[in-house]
């Protein structure tokens, strides 16, 4: 029942358009591709950057980097800088930091890059007789952006856009995850989940370490601080854990199968050729299996972030 319910909605959102022969009714649609607007920057001629001003993702998205940088204040000044073992304090400081800058910058990448999103209005008779469709081809516009629906692509109300392969909107990125920020979004999981786990470990170990001396020894700060600023990173790294852990486990589950959440949640019957295991990590990862992989500032260009500095202080940000 569930499942033809979802079917039914989605046929709501795939009006066919024409079929390849058939006369193009344009004059409803908006004319020309539309370009920014006031909920999304776009990326056209890679001069502007992509950010979705959505009050509730803003929020949660500074939340997150509140939340690792609080973290970050526990782990260095009230447990490893009072630390007396130097080594113990120098290697645990250096993963913990390291993991947390790659965690913040996949939040980064995952937040700023276009998740695939389809031109608005771009259903126009001229861009119809570009795809130079053959007979009997039918193909899908979105009625509320005005855009030709490619295979796999689903509209999204907060961006309010069509985007490519879109998996789903999520507010603590404030960005769709779709055919080309996958990666990033499956990476920031991956370091939030290894954070956590290792500020979960370094928890124990310092209560472990300040039972057995004065607690005032132990640390900078006065023993009841010290203890509420553990108990709470201690409840936030298993709250983390466990949701980014789960999301990175059903992200890469998904990405084997190749099938989005929206795909799989609506069961529908794949069209396209799939792409399973090592071939679908390869098409969401891009080449063959290499650390780089990790790397969440693969494809970063510094001239182009150059330039979105000197347009951002011409002061049109979203514009192109
Ligand atoms: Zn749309
Ligand atoms: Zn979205």
């Amino acid at each position: 029942m569930q499942s033809s319910n979802h079917r039914l909605r989605d046929m709501e959102q795939h009006h066919p358009l024409l079929s390849a022969g058939a006369d193009v009714e344009t004059g409803s649609l908006a004319g020309g591709v539309m370009v920014g607007g006031p909920h999304a920057g776009h990326t056209a001629g890679n001069r502007t950057l992509w950010f979705i001003q959505d009050s509730c993702g803003m929020v949660c998205a500074t939340m997150t980097w509140f939340l690792v940088l609080y973290a970050e204040f526990v782990v260095n000044f009230v447990m490893l800088l009072p630390a007396k073992n130097f080594w113990y304090s120098l290697l645990n400081g250096a993963t913990f930091n390291s993991l947390a800058v790659l965690a913040l910058a996949s939040h980064l990448r995952t937040m700023l890059t276009d998740p695939g999103a389809v031109p608005k209005g771009n259903a126009t008779k001229e861009y119809m007789e570009s795809l130079q469709l053959k007979p009997g081809e039918v193909i899908y516009k979105c009625p509320k952006c005005c855009s030709i629906k490619p295979e796999r692509a689903h509209h999204c109300s907060i961006c309010k856009r069509c985007i490519r392969k879109m998996d789903h909107h999520c507010p603590w990125v404030n960005n769709c995850v779709g055919e080309k920020n996958q990666r990033f979004f499956v990476l920031f999981t991956m370091y939030i989940a290894l954070i956590s786990a290792h500020a979960l470990g370094l928890s124990g170990m310092h209560f472990f370490t300040c039972v057995k001396v004065q607690w005032n020894e132990c640390s900078d700060f006065s023993p009841g601080a010290s203890v509420l600023l553990l108990i709470f990173l201690c409840l936030e790294a298993i709250l983390f854990l466990t949701f980014t852990a789960v999301m990175f486990g059903t992200q890469i589950h998904s990405i084997c199968n190749d099938e989005t959440e929206i795909e799989r949640l609506k069961n529908e019957k794949p069209t396209w050729e799939r792409r399973m295991r090592w071939d679908g990590m390869k098409s969401v990862f891009g080449g063959p299996p290499s650390l780089l992989w990790c790397n969440p500032f693969t494809g970063l260009r510094l001239r182009r972030l150059l330039l979105l500095t000197h347009v951002r202080r011409g002061g049109s940000e979203f514009s192109v």
